[in-house]
């Protein structure tokens, strides 16, 4: 048996409904809100401000720091709180993407937090979280030299497709998961990790769908910054 229908109805290359907001957590110097289908993340971002304790400090340029974390209601059996080898990992590659893009030339010994809560999980939160904390660091005016835009592609049996639920990633027919984020911009990669094995020609054609979805995802990430500031010119 091949797997010739999404059980949503979507189309192959087709990503899940997308929705973004910035300004979502007022008290944070800069927020926002990325939703993918059901899966939903929100980041906040602190600073930037000074380092504490000091050793921590750089004295030539800031610090970037990111927690990404699953809300215990987020899935259906009860996510056991606290940190786990996954969330350290998930935060470890969303930190490198956005430091692609983040310039911190201008604040020696400061750091800058991005915190990254998903509320509501169905496969992809480590894309949809960087969604988010690179509209939540636009929106504190972290000096940045373009967003990141995120999408997981990959393949259910022998189709390749584009942003997996997470009952595509469990299909009896095997799949493989591939989270893709990039620089819209430049098409430059930043994150690209590879959960299973893939055939070469595969892999190309899911760098293909990942690239066009990006943009996609980049528009819609546009589409938020612009609501929130009418005047930018982005
Ligand atoms: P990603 O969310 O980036 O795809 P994973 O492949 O590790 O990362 O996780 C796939 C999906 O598995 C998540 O989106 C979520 O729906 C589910 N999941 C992850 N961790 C847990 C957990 N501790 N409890 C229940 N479901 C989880």
């Amino acid at each position: 048996m091949t797997y010739t229908k999404r059980k949503d109805g979507r189309k192959f290359d087709e990503p899940r409904e997308m929705e973004a907001k910035v300004g979502v957590i007022k008290r944070a110097d800069g927020s926002a809100m990325f939703r993918m289908g059901d899966t939903i993340a929100i980041a906040a971002v602190y600073g930037p401000r000074e380092l504490h304790p000091r050793f921590l400090q750089n004295p030539q340029k800031g610090v970037l720091r990111c927690i990404y974390d699953m809300c215990s209601f987020s899935v259906t059996e009860r996510k056991r709180p606290g940190p786990s080898r996954r969330s350290t990992e998930i935060s470890m590659v969303t930190k490198n993407a956005l430091l692609s893009v983040v310039n911190l030339d201008k604040f020696p010994s400061a750091v800058v937090d991005v915190f990254i809560n998903v509320i509501q999980a169905n496969a992809g939160t480590r894309c949809v979280g960087i969604n988010a904390a690179a509209l939540a660091l636009a929106d504190a005016g972290i000096p940045m030299r373009d967003l990141v835009s995120a999408v997981a592609v990959g393949s259910v049996g022998t189709k390749i497709v584009v942003d997996l639920d997470k009952y595509e990633e469990d299909h009896e027919e095997g799949s493989t998961d591939i989270p893709v984020a990039m620089i819209p911009g430049t098409n430059k990669v930043v994150l690209l990790q590879l959960d299973g094995a893939v055939k070469k020609e595969a892999l190309k054609e899911a760098l293909k769908m990942a690239k066009k979805t990006c943009s996609d995802v980049y528009k819609i990430q546009k589409k938020a910054l612009k609501t929130a500031y009418p005047g930018a010119l982005l």
